[in-house]
């Protein structure tokens, strides 16, 4: 489902309160490193599309991370193609949609790549630091880390979801954008 409008201004806020674990993490690396290998900037950035980011503030947003790292000119050069053929302004001009739960869930990411669904993809240690930096509690931590052990990995990112937004979600998540939606709903009220 595409989302009204987010804008570059209120990215921060937004990713912090209302993206899943696995959209902030490239979000915080993106912005850690300013630089994210290819499967991280198709995950991300189809994501982003999806939430509403205008193609003019997306090519924005990239830039000004990847600039600190190899230059605005090998940016444009590089990096601002694939940007646009995401959006459907480049070659055969498909409009991409963004990934599912399912799609990021059995992708395969190597060494340095930020791309994939924590559940799945982290180690329990980190996979627990970073839930209790979202802010779930000791009680629903356990329970999340039982769905990872067996293997339920969009169950795990329900239960954080509900945790953390003090609310059930009966659906379930199957989707980083539905994720972010139902999220946006929820504080909007
Ligand atoms: Fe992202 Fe889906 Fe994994 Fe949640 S279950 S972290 S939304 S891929």
């Amino acid at each position: 489902k595409e989302f009204a409008e987010v804008s570059i201004k209120d990215i921060d806020q937004v990713a912090k309160s209302s993206f899943p674990l696995c959209m902030r993490h490239l979000f915080e690396k993106l912005r850690e490193d300013h630089h994210l290998k290819h499967g991280g900037r198709m995950q991300l950035g189809l994501f982003l599309k999806g939430v509403g980011l205008k193609l003019d503030d997306a090519l924005a947003f990239w830039k000004a991370e990847f600039s600190q790292k190899v230059g605005a000119e090998r940016f444009d050069k590089e990096y601002a193609y694939s940007i646009r053929h995401n959006y459907g302004r480049e070659g055969k001009r498909t409009d991409y949609t963004p990934y599912s739960c399912q799609k990021i869930i059995s992708s395969n990411p190597g060494v340095g790549d930020h791309h994939g669904c924590p559940y799945r993809h982290f180690s329990e240690e980190n996979l627990k630091a970073a839930l209790s930096k979202m802010g779930v509690n000791s009680g629903a931590l356990e329970n999340v880390m039982d769905k990872v052990r067996n293997r339920h990995y969009q169950l795990a990112c329900t239960l954080t979801f509900e945790s953390i937004h003090g609310s059930s979600n009966d659906a379930g998540i199957n989707h980083p954008n539905q994720y972010f939606s139902d999220s946006h709903e929820i504080f909007k009220s």
